[in-house]
């Protein structure tokens, strides 16, 4: 490893003992800094510059190289490091995501100790996130959820005052493109339940209409239609199997009967209550539909 290169010769050249450094630098032992410089582990950052500092090395070089070893030893451990956005080119979750963690590494992937320490150091402005939170993030399964998270995350990681007010830009236009996104998706539904149960002014409810198309993908329903996306507890006609679904997943061909994989897809609607191309053309558009609910409350987001 070459940091660890780096630092043993940085000690040679000083002609000092690790006992030596040790008491240079104050805050660490000397199996510490000799564990630093055996190659055989990653130190923190934090040791590796204390270690630096006392042999009078350039920090900026070992900071270079301990950024190198880290992003190795997390490449084999947990796949490589996402690239390091800049605040300014996060537009999406995703690139919040990866720029975060990336971050996390640039500033010396300090632990998670040390994030919460941080953040309660820093009380007044922000509330200490738990470890699970920090794992979390760190592990991409999720994204800040608030400006406080962010925050506590932010200064966890050292990143100082005026740095981060560009992150909370970022994380602001990230959730921006989220929320879009989400609207997009639910008026798409919104428009596929108009085009399945849609009240047509037909003889047939669209309760009705609901029944009919679970009949028509071989399920039979157990118990009243609560509406497209609701979850519905209903009857495989050819296994006989209690299962739940909802009807727009039947809709948008994704139900498969969970006990005898019996497709309960639209396809087979054909067959049964009438096709979607049909109804298409009587269809009129609804004020409102139960999709068009999620309103700013239902988000978590600052
Ligand atoms: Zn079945």
């Amino acid at each position: 490893m070459e940091l660890a290169d780096y630092l043993r010769k940085g000690r040679d050249r000083k002609g000092l003992t690790y006992s030596e450094l040790a008491s240079r630098a104050g805050d660490y032992s000397a199996t510490t800094f000799q564990q630093a410089a055996s190659g055989r582990f990653l130190p923190s950052r934090e040791v590796a510059r204390a270690y630096a500092h006392a042999c009078a090395l350039d920090i900026a070089r070992v900071d270079r190289l301990w950024e190198i070893a880290y992003r190795e030893k997390r490449r084999v451990a947990r796949g490589p490091l996402p690239p390091a956005l800049p605040p300014h080119l996060v537009s999406n979750l995703d690139d919040l995501s990866g720029a975060l963690v990336a971050l996390h590494a640039k500033n010396g992937a300090p632990s998670i100790r040390l994030m919460l320490k941080r953040a309660r150091q820093h009380a007044s402005e922000c509330t200490p996130l738990s470890t699970s939170a920090l794992h979390r993030i760190l592990s991409r399964a999720t994204v800040p959820t608030s400006r406080n998270s962010l925050q506590a995350f932010l200064i966890g990681c050292d990143v100082p005052t005026h740095q981060r007010q560009r992150w909370e830009r970022a994380a602001a236009r990230a959730r921006r493109h989220h929320r879009k996104k989400t609207e997009l998706a639910s008026q798409a539904m919104a428009q596929l339940e108009q085009q399945v149960v849609g009240d047509t002014g037909e003889d047939v409810s669209p309760p009705e209409r609901a029944n009919q198309l679970l009949r028509a993908a071989n399920l039979d329903p157990t118990e009243p239609y609560r509406g497209f996306t609701a979850t519905w507890t209903v009857r495989c006609l050819k296994c006989r199997g209690v299962q739940r679904v909802k009807l727009a997943a039947v809709a948008q061909g994704r139900a498969q009967c969970p006990i005898c994989g019996e497709r309960n897809t639209r396809t087979s609607w054909e067959h049964g209550g009438g096709c979607l191309g049909a109804r298409r053309q009587h269809a009129r558009p609804r004020a409102r539909s139960s999709h068009q609910r999620s309103g700013p409350g239902r988000d978590r987001w600052w």
